[in-house]
């Protein structure tokens, strides 16, 4: 088993990337400096009152990377594994992400170290209760606005929002996204990260040469983002042929349903055994004979060994994190379109930016148009990707930090150093 010490250190691994994307800058020393380094790390202890009647402290994190573009923006992780230093390479990566899909955040992350799925529904509002008291100071709608993460979803939003809102005397919806619909959340959010990827490939189709409707995918992580790509993609006429969860995968070359799919995975738990498909391995399902490959789970999936099989034209990664940087390599050699994270899984933040929006104009968009707005931004964000990729020679992973680090950058040198 692998040991935490064994484990590659996500900020140092977000510090090697920021140092190629300024290499490539040319950034003077003391931006790239200032780039390396949190604006604010705050760490918070957190009794709570256990249901057996012990109480418990938490520790809790909220790291707040830069905010030279905007209020700091980004989720909230529940997780036995959360790090200082985890929250920290999520803080800068959410940095670059909103950069990159020019709104107006810098980029944040927050997260205690626990176990949800030992917690009940009581000790887990009352440590988040504790929690938003703890960094109440620090958050706001102009300040820094959280949102969901591993773990934390629109009820855990909920709660913040009114812990927030007692303390400040009156109701701020706005101090957080990903909320319930009927306290202010947006309508399209839930399905807005797999929508955004969808959006992503049919340019990487365009540059590729490819049409959609004949092209064929497969999805590993067939949960929130991967069964919702795979539906949006269904809609525009691509055919899924394989398909994989913490369980096992499937594979049908003559296609299969993805709705179906989804029900079927919601009455049984998996996608295993959907009729008429082969059972499959995880690696199997990124191997598969398709045009477009979804990595929808989790981090360093894609090791060489995998990469090496990979016979699509086009990755699209909705996970965060999926390819480890030796792939990277193998992928690029052999041609294929990488559609990176920080740009293919945007379309979530991007949402929660329009909701933050309409909270603050107290409008509400319809669904439609939510979307469109959403198209607008993302594949405005694909098109500034690809022409530095093109204009760079680098990979489209090396020219979205490009893009994404190199915004943040011109910011500060105009705002300038104060005092
Ligand atoms: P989720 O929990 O809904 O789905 C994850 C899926 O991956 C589940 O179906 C799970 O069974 C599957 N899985 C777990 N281990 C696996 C394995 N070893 N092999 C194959 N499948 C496996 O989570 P999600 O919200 O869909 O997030 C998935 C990824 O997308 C994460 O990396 C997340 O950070 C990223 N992401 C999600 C959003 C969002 O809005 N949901 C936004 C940005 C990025």
């Amino acid at each position: 088993m692998q040991s935490d010490s064994d484990k590659p250190n996500a900020f140092s691994n977000a510090l090697e990337q920021l140092r190629i994307a300024a290499e490539y800058l040319k950034l003077e020393d003391g931006i790239h400096q200032m780039l390396a380094h949190p604006k604010r790390e705050i760490t918070v202890s957190l009794p709570v009152r256990m249901d057996g009647g012990d109480t418990r402290v938490f520790t809790g994190y909220r790291v707040q990377y830069s905010d030279a573009r905007g209020p700091c923006k980004g989720g909230i992780r529940y997780h036995p594994n959360v790090s200082l230093d985890e929250v920290k390479a999520l803080a800068a990566w959410m940095t670059w992400k909103c950069s990159i899909a020019d709104i107006p955040f810098g980029g944040a992350k927050g997260g205690i170290i626990c176990d949800p799925k030992h917690m009940s529904m009581g000790e887990q509002e009352r440590m988040t209760r504790r929690y938003t008291a703890a960094i109440a100071d620090f958050i706001g709608p102009y300040r820094d606005v959280p949102a969901p993460d591993v773990y934390t979803n629109a009820q855990v939003m909920a709660w913040i929002v009114d812990t927030y809102s007692a303390l400040k005397g009156y109701m701020v919806p706005e101090v957080v996204t990903g909320k319930p619909v009927p306290l202010g959340g947006s309508l399209g959010r839930d399905k807005a990260t797999g929508r955004g990827a969808v959006f992503c490939t049919i340019e990487a189709a365009k540059v590729k040469n490819m049409d959609l409707k004949k092209t064929t995918f497969a999805v590993e992580g067939f949960g929130n983002a991967g069964s919702n790509y795979a539906e949006i993609m269904q809609s525009n006429g691509a055919t899924l042929v394989g398909a994989s969860d913490s369980k096992g995968g499937v594979i049908d070359k003559k296609g299969m349903d993805a709705s179906k799919l989804i029900a079927y995975k919601e009455k049984t738990g998996s996608v295993v055994g959907f009729p008429g498909s082969q059972p499959a391995t995880d690696k199997e399902v990124l191997q598969v004979e398709a045009d477009v490959v979804c990595p929808a789970a989790l981090e360093n999936t894609i090791t060489p060994d995998v990469a090496k099989g990979i016979r699509a034209k086009i990755i699209t990664e909705c996970a965060n994190g999926p390819t480890t940087p030796e792939s990277d390599k193998i992928i690029d050699g052999n041609g294929i379109f990488l559609i990176p994270d920080v740009l293919a899984n945007s379309g979530g933040v991007i949402v929660s930016y329009l909701e933050w929006v309409q909270n603050l104009d107290r409008v509400r968009w319809t669904e439609e148009e939510v979307n469109s707005k959403l198209e607008q931004k993302i594949t405005g964000a694909f098109g500034d990707v690809h022409s530095t990729s093109q204009k760079n020679g680098t990979s489209m992973r090396t020219a979205a930090l490009m893009v994404g680090v190199g915004r943040v950058a011109d910011a500060i040198r105009t705002l300038g150093v104060f005092p």
